[in-house]
Formats: structure tokens, C-alpha cells, sequence
């Protein structure tokens, strides 16, 4: 099968340097490269590479202080892998519902849950009802569409809290117009393989403080103290490899296009669907640009069995349809976890289908993928 030529720039000059040079591990010049480019991109001070996106908000957790047996505010609505990230620092997320137009962390119920149900001791903020200490915030930037972060700001800057933000699927993004990564105390990024761009697998912590940045570095680094085995911490094993880096710098060399391709997708279904009352697009924020990660459909409330049918019927077609996130909350590890009201998470997850939406689809594709599903709803149109 030929290979999309969409997808590949540099990548395989960057590798065969890495192999001709010998630098194939965690040494190497790509890294500090790679890291350097984010920086500039993001308009951010400082970033630090890491293994995965997991690992990335594993550690800026640790780093921020969150201890086993705190909580972390997150929405329900997000990748399994940022509660996993939450447990794997011991602590346990409070899961929050979303905004029903942005899909992003509920800005408003946050607050008022911080207000009604917990009291400050000591300077800490404890949840009354459990004792335990809420140490950080955790907004997601889902689909790579910036959460309501001026507000996030503020509330973490009255309570006190560490704040990290999910931003897997939103490189090349700001907020606002301004820099994403300057809303908050730690920001992440995934280049895993489904992401906008990729390094085969792979994260990033950015961030403006130099001092917390060092201390991510060093723990990541197995906390090791100059060149012999000496380690003053129990750090981690999570630094991206030079043969990663190269991927993901050459890749990052082509992200103007491929988010110009992921907003063509978005805006191509969008328009392509208008007409269709069954469907709403994807959300869009007014004043907010977005990475477009993933683009489909959204079934109004009263087609409940529209999604497994749609699916079905494009796969039928060879055409990749899939429902997206199930919430944290209906995820067996999760189930007992302390939450909120999670309306909107509940009534719209099952509503979603995603369709085709990578950089490699051709607008012939696209074409055929919207007349499939016009067909399904429309017949008399087809
Ligand atoms: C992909 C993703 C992650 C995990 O990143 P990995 O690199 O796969 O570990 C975390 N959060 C969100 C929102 C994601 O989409």
C-alpha cells in the first residue's frame, strides 16, 4: 500500500542521522532541537520532553506537589490516560462536568463546588465532606479547542491551587489569541501516534518557570546528580529518545499545514452537513481558533440509536466511523470516584461519531464521506 506523502517531510533524513551519528538515546541533539522549536511555537519560556503525554502529566503533577490521597479537579470528558496520570501520582481525580458548547471543563461549577464544599485550613483547600486536600486543576483542552483558561487562572490563583492543563491535541494553539501555555503553571502535549503531529510516541511539559522546569527535567531524568550513580530523589525514567525527537521535530516543521488540513476537514463536514437536522457539527468557540484534533458529528438528543447505525452503515462503506471518549466516570477503575453533576457529559458522549479526519484525506475522500452520510439521512438528496 503506498504511503501518504501527506504525512512526511524530513523525517526519515532526521533518523538516518541519528543512526549515522550514533545518538539513538536520550542524548542527542534533536532533543534540546525538538524542545527548542516547541518553545518558539508555543511562545513559551521552557519545555522538557517525555515519553508519553501520560508521563508528561504524571510527572507536572508530582513536580506541582500533589501528593497520594489529594484530589484533582478534572472533567469527566477527557482521555482515560488524564486520570490515569492523576492515580499514578496516588492522588484521585474529582471529576467536574463540561460546557455544552465548548466540550471543555465547566468554569462556573468549579467554582461553586470549591465555594460550597470545601474550607480553607492551614492554607490548604480541603473537600469537607472527604478531608481530603485538593491540590491541583486540571482543565483539558479537548480537541485541541482552548479551555476557559482566564477564568481557570483566576480561580487557581484564589484557592491556591497547582495547575496543570491537558493540551494532548492542542499544539499550535493560543487562547484568546494569547500564548496557551501562559494561563497556567504547566501545560502537555502528547505526539502520539493519532495526534495532530507525531514522534512515534512521545510527550511534552511546557512551562515559564525555569526553577519547576529544572526540577521536571531532573526528576525525569532519574534524579541523577552529576555523572555517576548518585540520585538525590525517586525520579523517573521519562525522557523522549533522540530517534523520537527527530520524528517529532521534522514533523513539527510541517504542523502550519497539517492544521490548515485538520480546520479544511472540520469546515468541510461542518458545511457539508448544514442542511441536516438530525446532525449539529462539532463545537466551535467564538474568538476561540482550534486545532480541529478530530472532526464528525454531533446526533440531536432524540436519535439515540443514530450513532451505532451511522457507524455501521459507513463501515459498511469502508469509511472509519467511531464514537469518541467514553466519560472517566462510566470507566470501571472510575466509577467510584467523587464527582459532580455530569449532565452534559452524559446526555452528549454517546451522541458523537467521529469521522475520517486525518491530514492524509484527500477532499475526494472527504467528498465521499459526506455523501454517505447525506444519503443516510437525506435519500431524496443523494
Ligand atoms: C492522547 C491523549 C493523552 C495521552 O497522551 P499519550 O501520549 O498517549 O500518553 C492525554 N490526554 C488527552 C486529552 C489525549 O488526547
Amino acid at each position: 500500500m503506498a504511503v501518504p506523502e501527506v504525512r512526511w517531510g524530513n523525517e526519515a533524513k532526521y533518523l538516518a542521522e541519528c543512526v549515522e551519528t550514533n545518538f539513538v538515546s536520550t542524548v542527542g541533539k534533536f532533543v534540546s532541537e525538538f524542545e527548542t522549536a516547541v518553545t518558539k511555537r508555543m511562545s513559551c519560556a521552557k519545555a522538557v520532553s517525555m515519553v508519553t503525554g501520560t508521563a508528561a502529566i504524571h510527572l507536572g503533577l508530582v513536580a506541582l506537589g500533589v501528593r497520594p490521597g489529594d484530589l484533582v479537579i478534572v472533567p469527566s470528558f477527557t482521555f482515560i490516560a488524564t486520570a490515569n496520570a492523576i492515580s499514578h501520582a496516588g492522588a484521585l481525580p474529582w471529576l467536574f462536568d463540561i460546557g455544552e458548547a465548548c466540550w471543555t471543563l465547566d468554569a462556573a461549577q468549579v467554582e461553586k463546588a470549591l465555594e460550597e464544599k470545601t474550607v480553607m485550613v492551614d492554607g490548604a483547600v480541603i473537600h469537607r465532606e472527604t478531608g481530603r486536600r485538593v491540590a491541583a486543576l486540571l482543565p483539558v483542552h479537548v480537541l485541541g479547542t482552548a479551555a476557559d483558561m482566564t477564568a481557570f487562572q483566576k480561580i487557581a490563583q484564589k484557592y491556591g491551587l497547582g495547575h496543570l492543563a491537558d493540551g494532548a491535541c492542542a499544539i499550535g494553539v493560543t487562547h484568546r489569541g494569547r500564548p496557551l501555555a501562559g494561563f497556567c503553571d504547566l501545560t502537555t502535549l502528547s505526539f502520539n501516534g493519532n495526534k495532530t503531529i507525531t514522534s512515534g510516541g512521545g510527550g511534552m511539559l511546557l512551562g515559564n518557570d525555569g526553577a519547576l522546569m529544572e526540577r521536571i527535567r531532573h526528576l525525569g531524568t532519574t534524579a541523577r546528580v552529576g555523572a555517576d550513580y548518585d540520585h538525590d530523589a525517586v525520579g523517573y525514567n521519562y525522557r523522549m529518545t533522540n530517534l523520537e525527537a527527530a520524528v517529532g521535530l521534522a514533523q513539527l516543521e510541517q504542523l502550519d499545514r497539517f492544521l490548515d488540513r485538520k480546520r479544511a476537514i472540520r469546515e468541510a463536514y461542518t458545511s457539508g452537513f448544514a442542511q441536516l437536522s438530525e446532525l449539529n457539527g462539532f463545537p466551535h468557540k467564538e474568538g476561540e481558533e482550534s486545532a480541529c484534533w478530530l472532526s464528525g458529528v454531533v446526533f440531536s438528543q432524540d436519535r439515540t440509536d443514530g450513532p451505532v447505525r451511522l457507524i455501521e452503515a459507513l463501515r459498511d462503506r469502508r469509511i472509519e466511523a467511531r464514537p469518541f471518549w467514553k466519560p472517566v466516570h462510566l470507566q470501571e477503575p472510575y466509577s467510584e470516584m467523587l464527582r459532580e453533576d455530569l449532565t452534559v457529559t452524559e446526555s452528549l458522549w454517546h451522541r458523537i461519531v467521529t469521522l475520517p479526519s486525518s491530514v492524509s484525506l484527500t477532499a475526494e475522500q472527504q467528498k465521499r464521506v459526506i455523501g454517505a452520510v447525506v444519503e443516510m439521512f437525506a435519500p431524496q438528496h443523494a
